[in-house]
């Protein structure tokens, strides 16, 4: 369809790569995938008023619909290397194209990932981004693997993209506190260096996108085992523990949405490393909890005691 929008994408995401053989504007994109290596491919949509708030800056949009496609490349500790964009536009908008393809194309530069191609039609503002990395044959993370005993870290801090959504829906607050949760919403930091550190570490790995007790549930379910979690462990940025209480904030960081943080279990004899490792890379990692044998997820609270759980995170289709 409209060349010009399309010229607009592609004249700011370009990036050349030897693997790309034909790139957009073709019928199909031609890539080589290298060889010793499996294709990791994930797809995620983002629809406006669904999976970020209306007025949402066009930029911003552009980051987020490829920060948590990138997020699941890193759960499965692969190398980011190609994406296609389908667009569904209420209008041919060419400033929101432009904001778009520029935050898009800041996430997309340091990786070296390429825009190969994609789709682009009329209707509610809805953006897919899918995407495609490497990952040597049969090292991939997956979500099963997890044994009893192993430790449960995430990386980063939890309950920051909750809190900022919460600030944006009630009381603008604009101090430089509440700027960072919102930024934490809006421009989620993929953990991909974190992911591919892990290989070989981790005995299992997931993104945090649901909520850690909805995720970490996953990942416990694909790997047949249970888990309990300290909750007074959980990784909270000062912003969120100084613009909310103690409960909100625990709240926020168990079962809040769009961390985008990776959650992982690692056997003992390995943790002393990955921590230094994730450490270097400057988003940390912290034990949270035990693998247990069983089903389900205990969460402890400060004082020990077993804490209830009134949400398990956010699901599209019972909330
Ligand atoms: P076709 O009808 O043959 O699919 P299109 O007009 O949809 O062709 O697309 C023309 C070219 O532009 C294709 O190479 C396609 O991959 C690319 N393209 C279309 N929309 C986008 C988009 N939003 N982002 C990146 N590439 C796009
Ligand atoms: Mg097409």
């Amino acid at each position: 369809m409209e060349f010009s929008l399309i010229d607009r994408i592609r004249e700011r995401t370009a990036q050349a790569r030897d693997d790309v053989h034909l790139g957009i504007g073709d019928d199909a994109a031609l890539v080589a995938v290298p060889s010793g290596q499996e294709l990791a491919v994930a797809i995620d949509t983002l629809v406006e008023g669904v999976h970020f708030p209306l007025g949402t800056l066009a930029s911003d949009v552009g980051w987020k619909s490829l920060a948590v496609n990138l997020s699941d490349l890193a759960a499965m500790s692969a190398t980011p290397a190609w994406a296609l964009l389908a667009m569904t536009l209420p209008k041919g908008d060419s400033d929101f194209i432009d904001g778009f393809a520029t935050g898009f194309a800041q996430l997309a530069q340091p990786y070296r990932l390429a825009l190969v191609g994609g789709d682009t039609t009329r209707g509610p503002l809805t953006i897919s981004v899918a995407v495609h990395g490497f990952v040597p044959h049969g090292k991939a993370l997956t979500r099963a693997g997890a044994k009893p005993g192993d430790v449960i870290f995430v990386t980063g801090t939890l309950g920051d993209a909750a809190a900022g959504l919460q600030l944006l829906q009630g009381q603008r607050n604009n101090d430089a506190r509440a700027h960072f949760l919102v930024e934490r919403l809006n421009r989620p930091t993929p953990r991909v260096a974190a992911g591919l550190a892990l290989r070989g570490h981790a005995t299992a790995c997931i993104d945090v996108s649901d909520g850690l007790l909805a995720d970490l549930g996953h990942l416990c379910k694909a790997s047949g085992v249970g888990a309990e979690v300290d909750a007074s462990l959980l990784p909270r940025s000062s912003a969120l523990l100084d613009l909310f209480d103690d409960t909100t904030s625990r709240d926020f960081a168990l079962s809040g949405g769009d961390d985008y943080e990776l959650c992982f279990t690692v056997s003992s004899q390995h943790t002393a490393t990955v921590q230094a490792d994730l450490a270097r890379l400057g988003c940390g990692a912290t034990k949270i909890g035990r693998i247990v044998e069983g089903g389900d997820i205990g969460v402890r609270g400060a004082d020990g005691n077993a804490l209830e759980q009134h949400h398990r995170g956010w699901d599209h289709f019972t909330s």
